[in-house]
């Protein structure tokens, strides 16, 4: 646990943002606070640049956090980057949001529309327009259309949607 958010979460965003690269930053990042690109990449074995610029990606979704200090011996400025676990779940919880109004849109689309399909494996389902258009049948093998009852569809559809609205509260 680091800051209320278990470790598993915080990589597999880490992982969703920046890939295995990514996960490696936020390791490095994990065990030792405040450190600069340069000691990132030294730790990482990765690229300065490449580091640079998942640590902007990273501070875009508010997941580090960055501090700056003038180098008293060439008076530049340095930056440390730490992580900013508190909003790992801010994150999180805005990806579902995302997810679920996709999931409302799709059993929209799917209560809305009758279906047809030929029976084949790999041959697509048309909505009753396209089934007219077609004239019923199957633009793929020519085989007639039938009536396609998307039920289970609808039922799984209605079920992720149920089981993200509860997580989310
Ligand atoms: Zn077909």
């Amino acid at each position: 646990m680091l800051g209320g958010v278990d470790e598993g979460r915080l990589l597999e965003v880490a992982r969703i943002i920046g890939g295995q690269e990514g996960v490696e930053i936020i390791k490095a990042l994990r065990e030792r606070e405040d450190l600069t690109v340069e000691e990132i990449s030294e730790r990482t074995g990765i690229q300065i640049n490449t580091v640079r610029r998942l640590l902007y990606k990273f501070y875009n979704h508010r997941i580090v956090a960055s501090k700056r200090f003038r180098d008293p011996d060439t008076g530049w400025f340095i930056f440390q980057w730490r992580l900013q676990p508190d909003l790992i779940d801010a994150f999180i919880q805005g990806m579902k949001k995302k997810i679920l109004k996709k999931l409302r849109e799709r059993l929209e689309y799917e209560e809305r529309h009758d279906f047809y399909h030929c029976g084949g494996e790999n041959c697509p389902r048309l909505t009753f327009e396209e089934a007219v258009e077609a004239v019923f049948r199957c633009p793929r093998c020519g085989e007639p259309l039938r009536p396609f009852d998307n039920t289970p569809h609808k039922e799984f559809l209605r079920r992720k949607i149920r089981e993200l609205e509860e997580e989310l509260g």
